[in-house]
Protein backbone atom coordinates (compact mmCIF):
# COMPACT_ATOMS: atom_id res chain seq x y z
CA UNK A 1 0.00 0.00 0.00
CA UNK A 2 1.19 3.70 -0.99
CA UNK A 3 1.96 6.09 1.86
CA UNK A 4 -0.39 8.82 1.71
CA UNK A 5 0.95 11.90 0.30
CA UNK A 6 2.00 14.50 2.43
CA UNK A 7 0.01 17.24 3.60
CA UNK A 8 1.47 21.07 2.17
CA UNK A 9 1.38 23.81 4.44
CA UNK A 10 1.88 27.57 3.19
CA UNK A 11 2.29 29.41 6.21
CA UNK A 12 1.59 33.02 5.22
CA UNK A 13 3.96 34.83 6.81
CA UNK A 14 7.72 36.12 7.20
CA UNK A 15 7.51 36.30 11.02
CA UNK A 16 10.35 33.09 11.94
CA UNK A 17 9.26 32.90 15.37
CA UNK A 18 5.24 32.73 14.20
CA UNK A 19 6.49 29.30 11.85
CA UNK A 20 8.82 28.10 13.85
CA UNK A 21 5.66 28.21 16.90
CA UNK A 22 3.09 27.14 14.44
CA UNK A 23 6.01 24.09 13.09
CA UNK A 24 6.52 23.10 16.72
CA UNK A 25 2.66 22.83 17.58
CA UNK A 26 1.65 21.15 14.66
CA UNK A 27 4.40 18.73 14.26
CA UNK A 28 6.46 17.69 11.34
CA UNK A 29 4.68 15.15 9.66
CA UNK A 30 4.00 18.22 7.15
CA UNK A 31 5.86 19.92 4.56
CA UNK A 32 5.91 23.15 5.16
CA UNK A 33 7.06 26.32 3.43
CA UNK A 34 6.39 30.05 4.80
CA UNK A 35 6.53 33.66 2.21
CA UNK A 36 10.15 33.31 2.27
CA UNK A 37 10.43 30.51 0.09
CA UNK A 38 7.86 32.58 -2.29
CA UNK A 39 9.67 35.97 -2.77
CA UNK A 40 7.24 36.61 -5.31
CA UNK A 41 4.06 36.23 -3.38
CA UNK A 42 2.18 39.29 -3.43
CA UNK A 43 2.18 41.45 -0.52
CA UNK A 44 -1.32 41.31 1.67
CA UNK A 45 -2.96 45.10 2.81
CA UNK A 46 -4.06 43.80 6.54
CA UNK A 47 -6.38 46.49 6.91
CA UNK A 48 -9.19 44.63 7.93
CA UNK A 49 -10.81 45.79 11.33
CA UNK A 50 -10.71 42.29 12.90
CA UNK A 51 -7.99 39.52 13.33
CA UNK A 52 -10.63 37.11 11.43
CA UNK A 53 -11.21 39.52 8.67
CA UNK A 54 -6.87 40.19 8.03
CA UNK A 55 -6.37 36.43 8.67
CA UNK A 56 -9.13 35.10 5.86
CA UNK A 57 -8.12 38.16 3.98
CA UNK A 58 -4.64 36.51 3.64
CA UNK A 59 -5.18 33.30 3.23
CA UNK A 60 -7.77 33.44 0.13
CA UNK A 61 -5.08 35.78 -1.81
CA UNK A 62 -2.45 33.77 -1.38
CA UNK A 63 -4.42 30.76 -2.04
CA UNK A 64 -5.51 32.11 -5.21
CA UNK A 65 -2.62 33.00 -6.28
CA UNK A 66 -0.36 29.46 -5.62
CA UNK A 67 -3.72 28.19 -7.51
CA UNK A 68 -3.30 30.60 -10.48
CA UNK A 69 0.49 28.72 -10.63
CA UNK A 70 1.98 31.84 -10.52
CA UNK A 71 4.86 30.70 -8.50
CA UNK A 72 7.32 27.64 -8.94
CA UNK A 73 5.41 24.97 -7.14
CA UNK A 74 7.17 22.87 -4.56
CA UNK A 75 4.09 20.63 -4.35
CA UNK A 76 1.98 19.62 -7.20
CA UNK A 77 -1.48 21.08 -7.57
CA UNK A 78 -2.83 17.58 -7.52
CA UNK A 79 -1.00 17.14 -3.44
CA UNK A 80 -2.99 18.21 -0.47
CA UNK A 81 -1.94 21.92 -0.12
CA UNK A 82 -3.44 24.27 2.47
CA UNK A 83 -2.29 27.80 3.16
CA UNK A 84 -2.71 28.79 6.27
CA UNK A 85 -2.78 32.82 7.85
CA UNK A 86 -2.15 33.69 11.56
CA UNK A 87 -3.51 37.34 12.25
CA UNK A 88 -3.11 37.98 16.15
CA UNK A 89 -2.09 40.37 18.62
CA UNK A 90 -2.53 41.58 21.93
CA UNK A 91 -5.79 43.55 23.64
CA UNK A 92 -5.10 45.94 26.60
CA UNK A 93 -8.32 46.21 28.86
CA UNK A 94 -7.40 49.86 30.18
CA UNK A 95 -5.92 51.01 26.53
CA UNK A 96 -9.84 49.88 25.16
CA UNK A 97 -8.67 46.62 23.73
CA UNK A 98 -5.45 47.97 21.67
CA UNK A 99 -2.99 47.77 19.95
CA UNK A 100 -5.40 44.98 18.98
CA UNK A 101 -5.52 44.57 15.03
CA UNK A 102 -2.48 47.29 15.00
CA UNK A 103 -0.14 45.21 17.38
CA UNK A 104 2.64 45.04 14.66
CA UNK A 105 2.51 48.45 13.81
CA UNK A 106 1.63 50.14 16.82
CA UNK A 107 4.62 52.01 17.44
CA UNK A 108 4.77 53.24 13.69
CA UNK A 109 1.61 54.81 13.67
CA UNK A 110 2.58 57.42 15.62
CA UNK A 111 5.53 58.75 13.34
CA UNK A 112 2.91 58.55 10.24
CA UNK A 113 -0.41 58.49 12.24
CA UNK A 114 -1.58 55.77 9.34
CA UNK A 115 -3.39 52.83 10.51
CA UNK A 116 -1.14 51.26 8.02
CA UNK A 117 2.33 52.02 8.71
CA UNK A 118 5.10 49.04 8.35
CA UNK A 119 5.56 47.40 11.22
CA UNK A 120 7.91 48.54 14.01
CA UNK A 121 10.40 46.68 15.94
CA UNK A 122 9.69 45.05 19.02
CA UNK A 123 11.22 47.29 21.01
CA UNK A 124 9.34 49.55 19.68
CA UNK A 125 6.38 48.43 20.19
CA UNK A 126 7.00 47.33 24.06
CA UNK A 127 8.17 50.79 24.84
CA UNK A 128 5.33 52.53 23.34
CA UNK A 129 3.00 49.82 25.43
CA UNK A 130 5.05 50.67 28.63
CA UNK A 131 4.45 54.56 28.66
CA UNK A 132 1.25 54.05 28.19
CA UNK A 133 0.29 52.25 30.88
CA UNK A 134 3.36 53.73 33.24
CA UNK A 135 0.39 55.01 35.67
CA UNK A 136 -1.55 51.65 35.57
CA UNK A 137 -1.66 49.45 38.73
CA UNK A 138 -0.81 46.24 38.64
CA UNK A 139 -4.83 44.89 39.53
CA UNK A 140 -5.74 47.10 36.32
CA UNK A 141 -3.02 45.61 33.52
CA UNK A 142 -5.17 42.84 32.27
CA UNK A 143 -4.75 41.70 28.74
CA UNK A 144 -5.53 39.39 26.39
CA UNK A 145 -3.44 37.79 23.15
CA UNK A 146 -5.78 36.43 20.67
CA UNK A 147 -4.99 34.77 17.73
CA UNK A 148 -6.70 33.71 14.76
CA UNK A 149 -6.03 31.14 12.31
CA UNK A 150 -7.58 30.60 8.70
CA UNK A 151 -6.77 27.67 6.56
CA UNK A 152 -8.09 27.68 2.93
CA UNK A 153 -7.48 24.84 0.57
CA UNK A 154 -5.12 25.13 -2.65
CA UNK A 155 -7.54 24.22 -5.56
CA UNK A 156 -6.65 24.43 -9.40
CA UNK A 157 -10.07 25.57 -10.03
CA UNK A 158 -10.33 29.78 -9.70
CA UNK A 159 -12.67 29.46 -7.13
CA UNK A 160 -11.19 29.56 -3.10
CA UNK A 161 -13.20 27.54 -0.80
CA UNK A 162 -14.51 29.12 1.75
CA UNK A 163 -11.93 29.95 4.40
CA UNK A 164 -12.05 27.79 7.82
CA UNK A 165 -11.72 30.11 10.82
CA UNK A 166 -10.02 28.75 14.32
CA UNK A 167 -8.99 31.27 17.13
CA UNK A 168 -7.51 30.85 20.41
CA UNK A 169 -6.80 33.66 23.43
CA UNK A 170 -4.81 33.72 26.43
CA UNK A 171 -5.81 35.91 29.30
CA UNK A 172 -2.88 37.50 31.24
CA UNK A 173 -1.37 40.81 32.32
CA UNK A 174 1.24 43.19 31.39
CA UNK A 175 4.35 43.38 33.39
CA UNK A 176 5.92 46.73 34.64
CA UNK A 177 9.41 46.31 32.92
CA UNK A 178 10.28 43.51 30.05
CA UNK A 179 11.49 39.95 31.24
CA UNK A 180 12.91 37.02 29.37
CA UNK A 181 14.74 36.35 25.92
CA UNK A 182 12.56 33.79 24.54
CA UNK A 183 10.01 34.25 21.57
CA UNK A 184 9.21 37.42 20.27
CA UNK A 185 6.82 40.80 19.94
CA UNK A 186 5.17 41.44 23.53
CA UNK A 187 6.49 38.13 25.09
CA UNK A 188 8.82 39.95 27.72
CA UNK A 189 5.88 42.26 28.51
CA UNK A 190 3.10 39.89 29.01
CA UNK A 191 2.32 37.31 32.00
CA UNK A 192 -0.16 34.53 31.26
CA UNK A 193 -2.94 33.84 33.87
CA UNK A 194 -1.09 31.38 36.62
CA UNK A 195 2.77 31.92 36.08
CA UNK A 196 4.88 34.56 37.79
CA UNK A 197 6.92 34.61 34.44
CA UNK A 198 6.83 36.15 30.97
CA UNK A 199 6.07 34.26 28.18
CA UNK A 200 9.64 35.32 27.40
CA UNK A 201 10.75 33.36 30.56
CA UNK A 202 8.77 30.75 30.40
CA UNK A 203 10.36 29.63 27.11
CA UNK A 204 8.74 28.03 23.79
CA UNK A 205 7.55 24.41 25.39
CA UNK A 206 5.43 26.31 27.60
CA UNK A 207 4.27 28.85 25.60
CA UNK A 208 3.36 26.26 22.94
CA UNK A 209 1.10 24.96 25.45
CA UNK A 210 -0.96 27.56 26.34
CA UNK A 211 -0.71 30.64 23.81
CA UNK A 212 -3.38 31.90 21.79
CA UNK A 213 -1.57 30.26 18.84
CA UNK A 214 -1.73 26.79 20.16
CA UNK A 215 -5.74 27.18 21.61
CA UNK A 216 -5.91 27.94 17.94
CA UNK A 217 -3.97 25.36 16.18
CA UNK A 218 -6.01 22.86 18.71
CA UNK A 219 -8.95 23.82 17.30
CA UNK A 220 -7.58 23.41 13.61
CA UNK A 221 -6.39 19.77 14.20
CA UNK A 222 -9.78 18.72 15.91
CA UNK A 223 -11.13 19.61 12.98
CA UNK A 224 -9.22 17.63 10.65
CA UNK A 225 -9.39 14.95 12.36
P1 LIG B 1 0.56 39.95 12.51
O1 LIG B 1 1.80 39.32 11.97
O2 LIG B 1 -0.03 40.99 11.64
O3 LIG B 1 -0.42 38.91 12.97
O4 LIG B 1 1.04 40.76 13.80
C1 LIG B 1 1.16 40.13 14.99
C2 LIG B 1 1.80 41.07 16.00
O5 LIG B 1 1.13 40.86 17.25
C3 LIG B 1 3.25 40.71 16.20
O6 LIG B 1 4.11 41.53 15.47
C4 LIG B 1 3.43 40.91 17.70
O7 LIG B 1 3.71 42.25 17.95
C5 LIG B 1 2.06 40.58 18.26
N1 LIG B 1 1.95 39.14 18.61
C6 LIG B 1 1.18 38.19 18.00
N2 LIG B 1 1.37 36.99 18.57
C7 LIG B 1 2.29 37.18 19.53
C8 LIG B 1 2.92 36.29 20.44
O8 LIG B 1 2.70 35.07 20.46
N3 LIG B 1 3.81 36.85 21.27
C9 LIG B 1 4.09 38.18 21.28
N4 LIG B 1 3.56 39.04 20.44
C10 LIG B 1 2.65 38.55 19.56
Amino acid sequence: MNAPAPVNLFIATRNLHKAGEIRAILGEDIRYSTLDDYPGAPGVIEDASTFAGNAMKKAVELARWLAAGISNFRFQISDCAFVLADDSGLEVDVLNGAPGVHSARFAAMDRSGDNLAANSTDAENNAKLLRLLQDVPFGKRKARFRCVISLVEVHRSISVPEPRVFDGVCEGRIEFMPRGRNGFGYDPLFVPDGFEQTFAELGEDVKNRLSHRARALEKLKASLR
